[in-house]
């Protein structure tokens, strides 16, 4: 029946993570395509009425397998895995997220699967699910399909949109997992906050991103002020992040997150390769560095030469006096 079965993530007040909203509706939408299911799985105590709630985002059914803890790779390998073999799901999608990444590898090597990682997009051909994968570092894209089952498909972060919630109700269906011995070995002590989870990078229309020629963490407030003023957010590279200047959850790029902005306003920031996979989907690039042959102004639409900490504070002021501010 080629149906596709999504892990999705909650918090513990029970809300759940926008990549597994994306997830969802992205599994629908190729259901819907394929004539078969999009399901989702939930662990821990999650509420009938939270679970059934994802059906508003199209999966049809929601097991919810209460004796799994949130939050460790393992023990939600060994629900998956039971779900899929008991129900026969076709493929297993994740939203993008280190948790997710560590789920489907796990689950791979558990099912003898095919993956792909780093999906930005899911198509279907001949009744199959076809998953696109950027590669060399980006510049080209391949067509990934599937030998046998299940396929798992492992998104990047943010690459499915959420759809507006709909009406509908998904069926919730209790599972039991029996733990495997070694996925009971690690247990959970606490589920803290991220440091500078506050801040949300992926949302906003507006982002200031600050880089290593801020020359200081204490000069992000010249980000901050521009991103404020604009009604955006602040985002960052890794040298900033790695630096201690900014929390990591703020980081676009490789090895952090990917954004596609309305407006990318890059200051400071060379444009090194690993940072533009992150970023370069952003609708309009405005970049601001005294070097004119920083990479960034390569494939920016907008570059000014110049010293960031004359231009930001200008800027900022010319923002708040056109919102009248
Ligand atoms: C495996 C791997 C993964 C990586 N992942 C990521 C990632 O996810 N995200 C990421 O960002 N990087 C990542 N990097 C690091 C990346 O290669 C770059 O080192 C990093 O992006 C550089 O950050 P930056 O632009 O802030 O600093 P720099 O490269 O040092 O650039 C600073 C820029 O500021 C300009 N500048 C200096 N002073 C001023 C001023 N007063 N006014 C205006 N401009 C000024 C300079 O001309 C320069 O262009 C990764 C690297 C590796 C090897």
């Amino acid at each position: 029946m080629a149906g596709i079965l999504v892990y999705a993530l909650h918090d513990d007040e029970g809300d759940f993570n926008k990549n597994s909203l994306g997830a969802i509706s992205e599994a629908a939408r190729l259901a819907g395509e394929l004539g078969s299911e999009a399901a989702a799985l939930v662990v821990g105590e999650v509420a009938d009425d939270a679970a059934a709630a994802l059906g508003a985002y199209g999966a049809k059914r929601v097991f919810r397998a209460k004796s799994v803890p949130e939050g460790l790779a393992q023990p939600i390998v060994d629900a998956m895995a039971k779900v899929i073999a008991d129900q026969g799901f076709s493929y297993a999608l994740f939203g993008g997220g280190l948790l997710g990444f560590e789920i489907g590898a796990g689950l791979t090597a558990r099912m003898n699967a095919g993956v792909t990682m780093e999906v930005t997009a899911v198509k279907v051909a001949d009744g199959r699910l076809v998953a696109e994968r950027p590669v060399l570092q980006d510049s080209a894209i391949v067509d990934v399909g599937y030998v046998g089952e299940p396929g798992i498909i492992i998104g990047r972060l943010n690459a499915f949109d959420t759809d507006e919630p709909g009406a509908g109700r998904a069926e919730v269906v209790d599972v039991e997992v029996e733990l495997s011995e070694w996925s009971s070995r690690a247990r959970m002590r606490t589920r803290g906050e991220q440091r500078g989870a506050d801040v949300n990078i992926e949302d906003a229309d507006i982002l200031v991103g600050g880089g290593r020629g801020l020359g200081e963490k204490d000069n992000f407030k010249l980000a901050e002020e521009l991103a404020e003023a604009l009604g955006g957010a602040v985002a960052a590279t890794r040298a900033v992040v790695d630096a201690g200047w900014y929390p990591y959850a703020a980081q676009i790029g490789q090895t952090g997150k990917t954004v596609a902005p309305k407006l990318y306003l890059a200051a400071g920031i060379s444009g090194a390769i690993q940072h533009k996979v992150g970023m370069q989907s952003s609708e309009s690039i405005l970049a601001v560095n005294k070097d004119p042959n920083a990479p960034i102004f390569e494939f920016c639409d907008l570059g000014v030469v110049g010293d960031l900490h004359k231009i930001l504070p200008k800027l900022t002021e010319a923002v708040k006096a056109k919102k009248g501010g």
